[in-house]
């Protein structure tokens, strides 16, 4: 049986298109600034957002880490909201590899609420206090499903924030589903934040691959981390060019995603009303709410995969199903099939 896979946007496989583009790519050593493929994609990115310079990345975690640490001194501060992915899923890297202490806000579904935010805030705390330098903004927010911050929030919290010695920094691993959602230019949400991360390798369907994008300064400092780390990399042109290809043909069809999304959430809350609001998807991530269930969110996953769908169990009570290019409408289909009927067998009085 062909397994439908929605735990994540990660799991795509390059396209025949992608794989002839990584075939035909003009490489060079990287670490030596000879990669013209990595060089280009670098440009390009910064470009898109209106920025000097981008770092190419093997993942998001470590583009995210290179930001921050550029912005945040040891034993100073970043906030963040509590349920984001460098708060959660970076194993605590900031941490570990730069003596950055973290504080977090708690948004509702990770909307971002400027005044939250500042509540937390404690710029130049001299000798008494932890002293914020900066605040990271997730958008889309992952573990909020999938949500769009709203752009009046960003720039709220960005004119509160400017003369305070207090930087921000933009976890973008799904900004491109946050600019297809909202309209929003990239180079409009490029201009709150002094550092922004991106990934290539979720909805956009590349193997490997993403960017810290900055001010040639902080590219140029993010370039020596990067290589401390252990992630200077050779003939990574392959990997650019699989990044060009995406950049070149797949943004347009996350609107697909987010449709299908918006169609799963649907048809779960025909079966369940109490699990999802259609009405919260705002792009290719559903989250669902299994309180009050007779069984737990990882039980609810398993047998799910008996009937050959993937998902993620993330809390006790909380799945997530993640929308993306490999998935064909005849899945779609055979995914809400499979939902409804678990969903109302997992409710049944
Ligand atoms: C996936 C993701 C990242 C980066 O993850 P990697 O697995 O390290 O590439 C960063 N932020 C968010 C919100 C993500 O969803």
């Amino acid at each position: 049986m062909e397994l439908i896979d929605l735990r994540s946007d990660t799991v795509t496989k390059p396209s025949a298109g992608m794989r002839a583009a990584i075939a035909e790519a003009v490489v060079g050593d990287d670490v030596y600034g000879d990669d013209p493929t990595v060089n280009s994609l670098e440009q390009r990115v910064a470009d898109l957002f209106g920025k000097e310079a981008a770092v190419f990345t093997p993942t998001g975690s470590l583009a995210n880490q290179l930001g921050i640490r550029t912005l945040v001194a040891p034993g100073e501060e970043l906030l963040c909201e509590a349920n984001s992915h460098i708060a959660r899923a970076e194993l605590g890297a900031a941490a570990v590899f730069s003596g950055i202490t973290t504080r977090t806000w708690r948004d509702e579904r990770g909307l971002l609420d400027h005044s939250n935010a500042l509540s937390f805030a404690r710029p130049n705390s001299g000798p008494y206090l932890v002293s914020t330098t900066a605040i990271a903004i997730e958008n889309t927010h992952n573990f909020g499903g999938g949500t769009v911050q709203s752009l009046s929030e960003i720039q709220r919290l960005h004119a509160a924030v400017q003369g305070q010695g207090i930087a921000m920094h933009l976890d973008g691993a799904r900004i491109w589903n946050a600019h297809v959602a909202s309209g929003v230019a990239l180079k409009e949400y490029g201009r709150y934040f002094e550092t922004i991360s991106v990934c290539l390798s979720k909805g956009l369907g590349a193997p490997v691959g993403s960017l810290m994008i900055s001010t040639k300064e902080r590219a140029a400092k993010a370039r020596v981390w990067r290589k401390r780390y252990g992630a200077g990399m050779r003939q990574i042109g392959l990997l650019a060019a699989a990044g060009h290809y995406a950049l070149d043909n797949n943004i347009p069809l996350l609107a697909n995603d987010h449709d299908n999304a918006k169609k799963l959430a649907k048809a779960c809350q025909e079966a369940q009303a109490t699990v999802v609001n259609p009405d919260f998807v705002d792009t290719n991530i559903v989250g669902l709410d299994l309180a009050g269930a007779k069984l737990s969110a990882a039980e609810f996953a398993s047998n799910a995969k008996s009937e050959g769908l993937l998902i993620s169990a993330l809390g006790p009570n909380y799945v997530r199903l993640v929308t993306h290019m490999d998935i064909t409408p005849p899945e779609i289909q055979r995914a809400s099939e499979i939902l409804q009927s678990l969903l109302q067998r997992a409710f049944v009085a």
